[in-house]
């Protein structure tokens, strides 16, 4: 498996999740057939040992496993027996990360941040790349990356500030911009401040969309129409957008060969 091997790049996709149980063999050909690379992302213990078997069955994707900041009170320990025993099949930590939102809901965030350290710890041993969830708590996410050698940090889902945004521009870090990016305004004032060569796509499925999309559950067929606006809001070829997007991933992520 090699980069240039594909056209199109879904960055971040919870192929796993149930709600996929009766599409994924669809979405599979789609991927085959448009000749795109979807970055199957892992949200606890049990989905990603789901990931793993799923992604190693087929060339069009990319298995990322990982504890979500909604799940931190899983055994650690017990992911770390399964991350050591299947480490030749894992491409990448995710997703991982903080989220404010949550404390509400009575999870605590410390207790987030310990779990965020422990698959950062992970992902910089075995030199893997990390996919990460940053809502309401990009500037604590930063800040906690400075002290890790990552090869590939993506800030997946990207809603930090413009300051945020400009200092990771001078940085290597890449910033992911989904669906919601084709309707909202406030993402499209972001992103259009953003440059092609830290910028990827990605559709979150199967997080449900609004406004064009129908309330549907996004889909890697969603991506075109992400670049698309992306080639409006730069006045960018489409195709030009796309090599771009290849050569960001290239960079940094290693694809191993089955
Ligand atoms: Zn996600």
């Amino acid at each position: 498996m090699n980069i240039d091997d594909f056209d199109l790049f879904d960055a971040h996709i919870h192929l796993s999740a149930t709600e996929f149980n009766s599409s994924r063999l669809d979405i599979l050909n789609y991927l085959k057939v448009s000749r795109t690379l979807a970055f199957n992302v892992s949200e606890t213990l049990n989905d990603s040992k789901i990931t793993v078997e799923l992604s190693n069955s087929k060339d069009n994707l990319l298995s990322f496993v990982g504890i979500h900041p909604k799940y931190s009170q899983s055994n650690l320990e017990e992911f770390d027996v399964f991350f050591k025993d299947n480490l030749d099949l894992i491409d990448g930590v995710g997703e991982i990360g903080l989220d404010k939102t949550y404390i509400e809901r009575g999870i605590d965030f410390e207790n987030q941040i310990i779990t965020f350290k422990h698959m950062l710890q992970l992902a910089e041993k075995s030199k893997l790349p990390v996919s990460i969830h940053s809502r309401d708590a990009t500037q604590e996410v930063l800040d906690i990356l400075e002290s890790y050698n990552l090869p590939c940090i993506m800030l997946h889902w990207f809603s930090g500030n413009e300051d945020q945004l400009k200092k990771i521009l001078n940085s290597e870090i890449l910033v992911s911009f989904g669906p919601a990016l084709v309707y909202s305004k406030s993402l499209q004032k972001l992103a259009k401040l953003s440059h092609p060569e830290s910028t990827i796509v990605e559709t979150d499925g199967p997080v449900p969309f609004s406004a064009c999309y129908e309330g549907k559950i996004a889909e890697p067929s969603f991506i075109p129409s992400i670049v698309n606006k992306l080639s409006n809001l730069w006045s960018i070829p489409f195709d030009d957008i796309l090599e771009q997007i290849s050569d960001n991933l290239k960079k940094y992520i290693v694809v191993r060969s089955n």
